[in-house]
């Protein structure tokens, strides 16, 4: 009697210990938005110098969002706390694009003004020096992309984004931004009804213009054609 007690003991103290292995080891990763041309030697990697963007063609320059269409809502999330590092990453709140992959998401937001919905942006352009900055902090792929390979951000070719009404209010999606469960995996038949037809909405109105969807993250879209564009390192402030 005594020995099947202690047994039982030991059995709930291997499923705590077990439960709170998984609590802190998340599976859900951001690796999908690494480029799949891998750079490994950062020394041969396609940093373009700031000098250089004045040089390039004017559909490949950073713009502010807001000098191509100022109806899309701005909550860039790196330029306060409110972000899973909880650190001020931007000195402003800023988002840039290549113009190309601006001017299309100012149509997906023209195309969702006809249904009663806009655009909100979290991030779009991401400095390189910052994804390092990251990296430093948490160096850990399950949450930040590995400086050695860069993110699309890094390449002004990436935007996080939801929907919001007329009145600028967030609609129901099936997590928050940045929820590195599976919860916010794209396939994620969960949640409410409506969270999953607003996520759809998204989709759709973003694909329609060449913007496409990872598995990971309901709210991240790569433009088409970023592989066109290399990785930057150039200060937010430097966009005009
Ligand atoms: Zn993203």
């Amino acid at each position: 009697m005594k020995l099947t007690k202690i047994a039982k003991y030991i059995i709930v103290f291997i499923l705590i210990l077990l439960s709170a292995t998984n609590l802190h080891n998340p599976t859900f990763t951001r690796a999908t938005e690494v480029p799949k041309v891998e750079i490994t030697d950062l020394e041969t990697s396609p940093i373009e110098p700031a000098t250089l963007m004045s040089q390039l063609p004017s559909w490949a320059r950073l713009v502010d969002i807001r000098t191509v269409n100022r109806n899309i809502r701005l909550d860039i999330r790196y330029a306060t706390r409110n972000n899973f590092l909880k650190r001020k990453l931007y000195p402003i709140a800023k988002c840039a694009l290549r113009a190309s992959v601006a001017q299309r998401l100012s149509k997906v937001q023209t195309d969702l003004e006809k249904i009663g919905l806009g655009l909100k942006v979290y991030d779009c352009y991401r400095p390189f020096s910052v994804t390092k900055q990251m990296w430093e902090v948490l160096p850990d792929p399950n949450y930040v992309a590995n400086p050695a390979r860069g993110s699309r951000h890094n390449r002004g070719a990436a935007v996080d984004l939801t929907l919001v009404d007329r009145a600028g209010k967030e609609l129901e999606m099936p997590t928050p931004f940045d929820d590195f469960t599976v919860k916010a995996h794209r396939n994620y038949s969960g949640g409410s009804a409506r969270s999953r037809k607003n996520r759809q909405v998204l989709e759709d109105a973003m694909q329609k213009h060449g913007f496409i969807g990872i598995t990971t993250e309901w709210w991240h879209f790569d433009a088409e054609d970023w592989q066109k564009f290399a990785i930057l390192d150039i200060s937010l402030g430097a966009i005009p």
